[in-house]
């Protein structure tokens, strides 16, 4: 006599249903900068043949300027230097 057994082998199947959420996070590398940078105005501390921001038309008093970005001192020079006009008379 012979037995059969019927080994039941037990199979699971674990369905791992992964809701992969592709969060794309949009990174602006763009600042939202409207103002240049100092050294491309090759912005220096220092006055330049007697010319400073103090005197310059973009300067904004006490230490900023209305096109270069970054704090600016009165005694500053940059590339984009204009003179205020002087009222004479
Ligand atoms: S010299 Fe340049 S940094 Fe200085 S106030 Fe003028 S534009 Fe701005």
């Amino acid at each position: 006599m012979t037995k059969y057994d019927n080994d039941a082998t037990r199979r699971q199947v674990l369905r791992a249903g992964l809701a992969v959420v592709g969060g794309a996070v949009a990174v602006s590398a763009a600042q939202a900068q409207d103002k240049i940078d100092p050294k491309m105005v090759q912005y220096q501390d220092s006055p330049k043949d007697g010319n400073k921001c103090s005197t310059c038309v973009n300067f904004e008093a006490p230490s900023s300027c209305k096109i270069v970005a970054g704090k600016i001192s009165p005694n500053g020079w940059c590339i984009a230097y204009a003179p205020m006009e002087d009222k004479k008379g």
